[in-house]
């Protein structure tokens, strides 16, 4: 069919009410309340990634309701669950085309066209990584990219913090509340963090910073038993006897489908008109990690799922 066809077929089928693209914990919550609101959503999960960024992770400890934990995937298997229970309907394939502008929003696939009155996004961001060959593997095994969400698991053990920015330096201070030692792992031979954070940084006595280095290998099988360093300057290498390994070299929001159409700021994140979950595009709502640099949680991503639905719910409402 070519894209002529294709957009001919899209206009003779049935505009929806809503189309969520994204599945974690931001889409699903949006799909459970949409769903009950008897909304009848689409949801786009992602072809790869279904279940968003908590299907990289063993342990979550911090979502309340589950007092002994949960992994990762269980919980986004019971977020998947749920939405389904209720109606959504649930389609694992990615979205590779928007035209949210005008008042029917145009959502394409690589072989289907959907039509809806609103659309929430909620894409996600993903942690920018190392590139190593074991830094996959050993997700949630002693590799991390949350300090929040993992440094409770590192207690009395060596951390090593890779990044040299505002957030490295405010990864590996507050690790240094779990950790016997926490050494920051640094390209260069001064930080880019602000002055405040580097004080913060030189003031902590359990914090080291290894200047002029680049992780070339992390060591383990089922958990980081080591990291190889590379100085930048020489070549030479050494081994660091980390047994957490937290990559802060920063994050990019899923943002690409959206540009030129969708507000966003500096960085790419979407903005939207706090404390609602609006963006510049009537009946087009974003929420969790694609809007969220700050917080960057689960539960805070939930949180904005619900209130995409609801903003979602009374756009729909006010167009009957
Ligand atoms: P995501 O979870 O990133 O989901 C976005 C989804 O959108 C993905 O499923 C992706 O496939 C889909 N998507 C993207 N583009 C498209 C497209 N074009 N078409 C269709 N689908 C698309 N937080 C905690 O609170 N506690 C923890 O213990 C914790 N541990 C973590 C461990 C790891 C290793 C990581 C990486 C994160 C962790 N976090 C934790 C953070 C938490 O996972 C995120 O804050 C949360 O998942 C953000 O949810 P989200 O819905 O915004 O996005």
């Amino acid at each position: 069919m070519t894209l002529n066809e294709q957009e001919t077929a899209a206009q003779d089928t049935a505009v929806r009410n809503v189309i969520i693209i994204g599945s974690g914990p931001s889409g699903y919550t949006a799909a459970v309340y949409a769903a009950r609101a008897n909304l009848s959503p689409l949801v786009f999960e992602g072809s790869v990634t279904a279940g968003g960024a908590l299907m990289n992770t063993t342990e979550v400890e911090n979502f309340p309701g589950f007092r002994d934990g949960i992994m990762g995937p269980a919980l986004m298997d019971e977020m998947r669950a749920q939405a389904e229970r209720f109606g959504a309907e649930l389609v694992a394939d990615d979205v590779v085309e928007v035209d949210l502008t005008g008042d029917v929003k145009v959502v394409k696939t690589a072989t289907d066209t959907h039509l809806a009155h609103s659309v929430i996004l909620a894409t996600g961001s993903g942690y920018r990584k190392l590139g190593l060959e074991k830094e996959n593997t050993l997700s949630g095994r002693g590799v991390s990219w949350c300090a929040t969400c993992d440094g409770f698991f590192f207690r009395d053990q060596h951390i090593a913090v890779v990044g040299g920015g505002d957030s490295a330096v405010e990864e590996a201070t507050f690790l240094t509340r779990f950790a016997s030692k926490v050494s920051m792992i640094v390209r260069r031979d001064e930080l880019r963090a602000s002055k405040i954070m580097q004080e913060r940084a030189f003031n902590d006595p359990k914090l080291e910073i290894v200047w002029n280095s680049a992780v070339s290998d992390i060591h383990g099988e089922d958990k980081v038993s080591g990291i190889t360093l590379t100085d930048t300057v020489t070549g030479q290498t050494r081994d660091l006897d980390a047994t957490g390994l937290f990559v802060a070299i920063g994050h990019d929001p899923r943002s690409e489908l959206l540009k030129g159409q969708v507000d966003l700021d500096s960085e790419g994140y979407v903005l939207v008109k706090h404390p609602s979950t609006a963006t510049n595009l009537a009946g087009v709502f974003a929420c969790g990690d694609l809007v969220d640099h700050h917080y960057r949680q689960a539960i805070t991503a939930a949180g904005t799922g619900c209130s995409a639905a609801l903003d979602a719910e009374r756009f729909l409402a006010e167009l009957e």
